[in-house]
């Protein structure tokens, strides 16, 4: 995971009310056989629009556009954003909340993590490639973190956060839960947790990047 601090003189009017918020990275480069610019999505960790900073946390997998430009980024480094275009500002009264996903889910599920009322039960289900790589999560009162490993078993990880999902017991009351990782395993999570009784309206699973993209 790259941290990657940006700073603009445009950010005075910068917005982001929802924790999984994403922004358009416009990656420098050809762009598409299309003629469009390359864009990938990224969540604004944080912002201060007085100070004109806000931040990006990159997961750094093999290959990819973003990747190489954080993965080479250098103070003095320009690049185009924009939005984010709207939010899902999810009631922050529901009786508990699950954030499940992967690398590329860490910075949302961070940001709600801090952005819940105090004490709400919490279970996050985090799924990285071994110990070192788990993220420094926020921590709070009524909150369970549960990391799971890939541990080099490429390619399984709807079985692995499919699995966490199954095991755990979905608490009383009404829950929201929050999954987002790749596009399978997130598809997977929506069915085991309607499968356990989650109402549908109040699962959130997104595809953050799909193992079939070329
Ligand atoms: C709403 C939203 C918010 C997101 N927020 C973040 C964020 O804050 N931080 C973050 O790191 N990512 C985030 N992502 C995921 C990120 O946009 C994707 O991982 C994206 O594909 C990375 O672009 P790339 O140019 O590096 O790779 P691409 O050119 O898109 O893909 C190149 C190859 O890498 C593979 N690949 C892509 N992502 C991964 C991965 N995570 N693990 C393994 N292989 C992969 C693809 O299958 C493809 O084969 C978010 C996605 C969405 C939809």
């Amino acid at each position: 995971m790259r941290r990657i601090v940006f700073r603009s003189d445009d950010l005075h009017d910068f917005e982001s009310l929802g924790p999984d918020d994403h922004i358009k990275l416009f990656l420098p480069g050809e762009g598409s056989a299309d003629g469009k610019p390359l864009m990938r999505d990224f969540t604004p960790r944080r912002f201060d629009t007085a100070a004109g900073v806000f931040e990006l946390e990159f997961f750094l997998h093999d290959a990819g556009p973003a990747t190489e430009w954080a993965r080479q980024a250098g103070v003095g480094d320009r690049i185009s954003i924009g939005g984010p275009r709207g939010s899902m500002v999810v009631a922050d009264d529901f009786d508990w909340y699950l954030l499940a996903g992967d690398e590329t889910a860490l910075p949302a599920i961070a940001r709600r993590m801090e952005e819940l009322r105090d004490r709400v039960p919490v279970h996050c289900i985090l799924l990285v490639e071994a110990p070192e790589d788990s993220f420094d999560m926020p921590q709070r009162d009524g909150a369970h973190v549960q990391w799971i490993y890939r541990a080099g078993r490429v390619g399984e990880d709807a079985d692995l956060i499919g699995t966490a999902i199954s095991t755990w017991e979905l608490p009383e009351g009404d829950g929201f839960a929050f999954v987002a990782a790749e596009a399978r395993a997130s598809q997977g999570a929506r069915e085991i947790l309607a499968a356990k009784g989650q109402k549908e309206q109040w699962i959130k699973a997104a595809g953050y990047w799909s193992a079939l993209a070329t």
